[in-house]
């Protein structure tokens, strides 16, 4: 292939990048690029448009408040570096991602620089079977197709981002020998996932007729981190997910998701820190995860004398109130000791704590660099940087792009 046909061949597998990136990955000169890209322009065999939010520079922070997520509609700037990007001349694209907490399903329409067209919002039920996820999921698609004043042909693909480990072509990963091991959806484990007992993909992409993709919400996160946020640039990234009731984990080694040997890696909030303490329904005793979720709030509420949820605790510790900001420390603290183990064995250049938990996350991070500082070999611990994330809510969509490209849509 001579140069011009590899550029356009790497577009073709690409979403849009800019020249600087076509450079990069084609081993060229920005004058050789610069000179190829306008013959292209002129011929109108592709077209150059603005860096949508969060694409590889700029990003866009959604906005959560009152359950339901406002978003800008189109990048208004943002932090990172201005530029362009190159695509190949054709029809506008755009993938849709849904994501689940608990009750809620979250979904947005993205074009394919990462820029928002439509999101949405639902309350769903958390032990749906699976032909009601493939209904939900053509509902959701639906209502994002109306929101953005698109036909339905306008979407090439959808990403599911769960809230479970899964294994692509099974679904939940089986759990080994253990009383739920035929019906790892009848564990209490994946109660709240139990759509996920074999691979929905299948059907889904017979139902909709377009590509579909399922994966773990931390490794998509994890994903969109590495790839257009903090950990742009490093090549073995962990993300520390955070939610009300566990933690998950999302570790991408040489720009790849590792999900382990069957779908089971990052499991932190199954991570042993009390031998003595309750049993867990992953068979376990004293898990990290125990100290989330009611745990958590039950540990604050008797300071305050009145109902309080998690997003309260972030609240109360980001105000500079002692006793939440205490808790959150020693949440780190504990979070950090087992990462400190992980940095020992697997020098990762980087963790990131989920940035969702706002300003509260700092405190997390700090607590969690003290711990790896302390229990982590000093070769590893002086090589790992703990940050918060830069794409709150924005890093399972913009893991999802990146995936996207991977996989060659479009
Ligand atoms: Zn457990």
């Amino acid at each position: 292939m001579d140069a011009e046909e590899r550029l356009l061949d790497l577009l073709g597998r690409s979403v849009g990048l800019t020249r600087a990136q076509l450079a990069r990955e084609l081993g060229l000169s920005k004058a050789t690029v610069s000179g190829l890209v306008g013959d292209l322009l002129a011929r109108g065999v592709v077209t150059e448009a603005e860096q949508s939010a969060g694409g590889t520079g700029s990003i866009a922070r959604p906005v959560e408040a009152g359950g339901a997520i406002a978003v800008p509609r189109k990048s208004a700037g943002g932090v990172g570096r201005p530029g362009t990007v190159v695509r190949l001349t054709g029809p506008d694209r755009a993938f849709a991602v849904l994501r689940w907490s608990g009750h809620h399903l979250w979904s947005t329409l993205a074009d394919f620089a990462g820029g928002t067209l439509a999101a949405r919002s639902d309350e769903v039920p958390v032990d749906m079977d699976q032909a009601e996820l493939v209904a939900d999921v053509e509902a959701e698609l639906t209502g994002l197709h109306r929101e953005a004043g698109r036909e339905a042909g306008y979407t090439l693909g959808v990403v599911l981002a769960v809230p479970a480990p899964f294994q692509p072509g099974v679904g939940i990963p089986a759990p080994g020998p253990s009383a739920w091991a035929a019906k790892p959806e009848e564990s209490p484990m994946w109660a709240h996932a139990g759509w996920l007992a074999t691979d929905p993909v299948p059907a889904l992409k017979e139902r909709l007729g377009i590509h579909v993709i399922a994966e773990n919400d931390a490794n998509l996160a994890a994903l969109g981190e590495a790839t257009a946020g903090a950990g742009r640039g490093l090549d073995s990234v962990v993300y520390v997910k955070v939610t009300p009731n566990t933690i998950g984990m999302g570790i991408v080694l040489g720009g790849r998701i590792h999900r382990g040997a069957n779908g089971f890696a990052g499991e932190l909030a199954h991570v042993q820190v009390n031998p003595q303490g309750p049993l867990c329904y992953c068979g376990g005793r004293g898990c990290l995860r125990g100290l989330l979720g009611q745990a958590l709030v039950d540990a604050v509420r008797p300071a305050y004398q009145r109902d309080i949820t998690f997003q309260d605790v972030l609240a109360l510790a980001e105000a500079g109130e002692p006793g939440p900001r205490r808790i959150l420390d020693d949440l780190g603290l504990t979070l950090g000791r087992a990462l400190a183990d992980f940095c020992t064995l697997l020098n990762p250049a980087a963790i990131i704590v989920d940035g969702s938990l706002g300003g509260a996350g700092e405190i997390v991070a700090a607590a969690v660099r003290e711990s790896i500082a302390r229990h982590s070999a000093p070769h590893a611990a002086g090589a790992v940087r703990v940050m918060c994330g830069e794409l709150a809510e924005r890093a399972e969509v913009l893991g999802a792009l990146a995936m996207v490209r991977d996989r060659r849509y479009g």
